[in-house]
């Protein structure tokens, strides 16, 4: 096990495996993980939160891996910092509304800092990876003292900034499953200035069939606790030629099953008039891709 330090009250850890990690939450149920800091240190800084200890992920090389399998399903470690995620070859076609997600948190700073595992574990529901890993259909990879399980990325987040982690669990993974050939990923994000947390996101995996809609999988971000699928919703446009009409309607129908709250980036009425738009927009970009 790596180092263990006493910096002022709190005990710092640096690991170097998921069940080092496991030992030590086990050991202390305040410590908390600390993956790239960018949200842990500000909360830490603002008084928030006062970990007795703090155990780095940073040197755990088992969650530092992205992989695809034969099956063409990938994981992606809970280390992979978000500038990694955004530039992965593994993560192509309908998997590539991971990577756009990815792409579009703040800035290169904080991508060169932050972590796929840490974003999922803060679940901030207006942060980027929370609906495109439920567009993309991800389960999230948990260890802890019984082992490893699996929960879907759309019961994972369970309200603001509370997830299905239980106390002396860490994320190791998110696994995406295999997608359809020739699919398209697709991530809409508004937001006051380019780098800002978002006021609405739509990430949408599609596939075409000639003029057949043969795949869609479609989530909304930042207006609610947690992002919002309707897969009954989905099904209707399926089997057939997309019709703007039957766009229209599934865009209204998102933006009634959201809840969004009034904030300082929009007001929730504003929200709700915007998710049918982007999601409008989303079909159009992932058509133009597909060549539909
Ligand atoms: C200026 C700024 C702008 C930002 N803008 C955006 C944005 O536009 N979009 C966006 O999505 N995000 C944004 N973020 C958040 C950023 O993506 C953070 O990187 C992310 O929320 C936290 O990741 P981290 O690896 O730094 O986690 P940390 O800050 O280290 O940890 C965050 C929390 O998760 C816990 N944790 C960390 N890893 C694990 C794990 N594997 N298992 C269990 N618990 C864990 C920690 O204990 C802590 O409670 C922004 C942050 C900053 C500072």
């Amino acid at each position: 096990m790596g180092e263990a330090n006493n910096m002022s009250e709190t005990r710092y850890s640096e690991p170097v495996s998921v069940d080092e990690v496991v030992t030590l939450l086990s050991e202390d149920e305040d410590a908390k993980c600390v993956a790239g800091g960018a949200s842990l240190v500000a909360m830490m800084n603002a008084r928030l939160l006062e970990p007795t200890g703090l155990i780095s992920l940073r040197r755990v090389d088992e969650i530092r891996t992205i992989e695809k399998s034969a099956d063409g399903s990938v994981q992606i470690g809970a280390g992979m910092l978000h500038r990694e995620v955004a530039s992965s070859d593994e993560l192509e076609g309908g998997h590539s509304v991971v990577r756009r997600a990815a792409a579009q948190i703040a800035n290169p700073v904080v991508r060169n800092m932050g972590t796929l595992g840490g974003s999922v574990s803060h679940a901030d529901p207006a942060a980027d990876y929370p609906s495109a890993l439920a567009a993309v259909g991800a389960d999230i990879e948990i260890a802890g003292s019984h082992g490893r399980r699996t929960v879907p990325a759309t019961e994972f987040f369970t309200d603001w900034y509370e997830t299905a982690l239980q106390s002396g669990e860490l994320v190791t993974a998110a696994i995406l499953p295999p997608v359809p050939p020739g699919s398209a990923g697709v991530y809409e994000k508004l937001a006051k200035v380019k780098g800002d947390l978002g006021i609405a996101m739509v990430a949408m995996v599609l596939a075409m069939d000639g003029d057949t809609c043969s795949h869609l999988s479609i989530a909304v971000g930042g207006c609610g606790p947690a992002p919002v699928r309707l897969p009954d919703a989905e099904k209707s446009l399926l089997g057939g030629a997309l019709s703007e009409a039957g766009i229209r309607e599934l865009g209204q129908a998102l933006s009634e099953a959201t809840d969004p709250v009034d904030d300082v980036r929009a007001s929730a009425d504003f929200r709700r008039l915007l998710i049918p738009r982007m999601v409008a927009r989303a079909f159009s970009t992932a058509q133009e891709e597909l060549g539909a």
